[in-house]
């Protein structure tokens, strides 16, 4: 993993802003707690792209009050609306990521300015494979507190639940902070979101469309639409297969795991986008 400088060291320069960006995730959240007493003069920020979930915003307003913190919440001169239609109904997806781009990387670049800084990202030393955020801006420097200490999964669970603050209720049913529709979510978490936030699924499903003309489908899952994954026998499989993969992945784990050490095991993990999820 690329780094330039041992974070240690790059957390004593008074010469440039120290910046972390918050998904509103577990990763970025220990990393503010364990940054706290580190860093005398951390920015803390939150690319809203307002169709996050509930819990999102929930979750960081109590990560303001543990800390004692004001995160800066930024967003994109427009909103997801008016990107989709410039983009012609076609929605984003793994490949194109117009969203990230638009939504969550630009307004953080434009937050950064042309200071020098530090952005500060919580990958784990469990995660070598993943990469974050580094900036093509010359004055950012990004640095990985985590990974470079050794801490590990296990390590940013026992960090939230020792301050009291605990995981962010979403990992109930979903693996990642970020858009209610995110098109990276599995089809389980597609049926969380269909049994939790009913009204945020109907919105997801709106978006949704077919080409009059071409017969070409615009769907958040490649080959399959919102109104054939909420079907009942659809949605009792999906649960069914999820089943039979918990069990087949217990057996890899204690039996007192999380639902989020399951999902983090799973391949398409490291895809998702870094300033979105972590
Ligand atoms: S959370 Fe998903 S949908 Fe939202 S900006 Fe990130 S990649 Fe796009």
């Amino acid at each position: 993993m690329p780094w330039t400088m041992p974070w240690r060291e790059g957390a004593a320069r008074t010469d440039c802003r120290h910046i972390l960006a918050l998904s509103g995730g577990k990763d970025s959240s220990a990393l503010a707690v364990y940054l706290r007493d580190k860093i005398p003069h951390l920015e803390y920020v939150f690319c809203d792209t307002e169709k996050e979930l509930q819990e999102t915003y929930d979750y960081l307003a109590k990560l303001e009050e543990y800390l004692g913190i004001q995160i800066t919440r930024i967003k994109a001169a427009q909103g997801f609306d008016f990107y989709l239609q410039m983009f012609s109904g076609v929605l984003p997806n793994p490949t194109t990521r117009w969203c990230t781009r638009l939504l969550k990387l630009k307004p953080y670049e434009r937050f950064i300015g042309d200071d020098p800084v530090i952005s500060y990202v919580g990958i784990r030393a469990d995660e070598p494979e993943r990469q974050g955020y580094i900036s093509g801006k010359p004055g950012v420097t990004t640095v990985f507190p985590f990974a470079e200490d050794g801490l590990v999964k296990s390590d940013i669970i026992r960090i939230l639940e020792d301050c009291g603050l605990g995981l962010p209720s979403y990992y109930q049913w979903r693996s990642r902070s970020g858009c209610f529709f995110c098109f990276f979510q599995q089809h389980r978490e597609w049926v969380g979101l269909l049994e939790k936030h009913p009204e945020l699924f109907e919105q997801a499903q709106a978006y949704e469309k077919i080409d009059p003309h071409t017969g070409e489908r615009f769907t958040w899952i490649a080959g399959e639409s919102l109104a054939e994954l909420c079907r009942p026998e659809r949605v009792a499989r999906i649960k069914q297969e999820y089943e039979a993969r918990c069990l087949r992945e217990a057996k890899k784990f204690a039996s007192n795991q999380r639902l989020c050490d399951l999902w983090d095991n799973e391949d398409d993990q490291e895809l998702a986008c870094l300033i979105c999820s972590i």
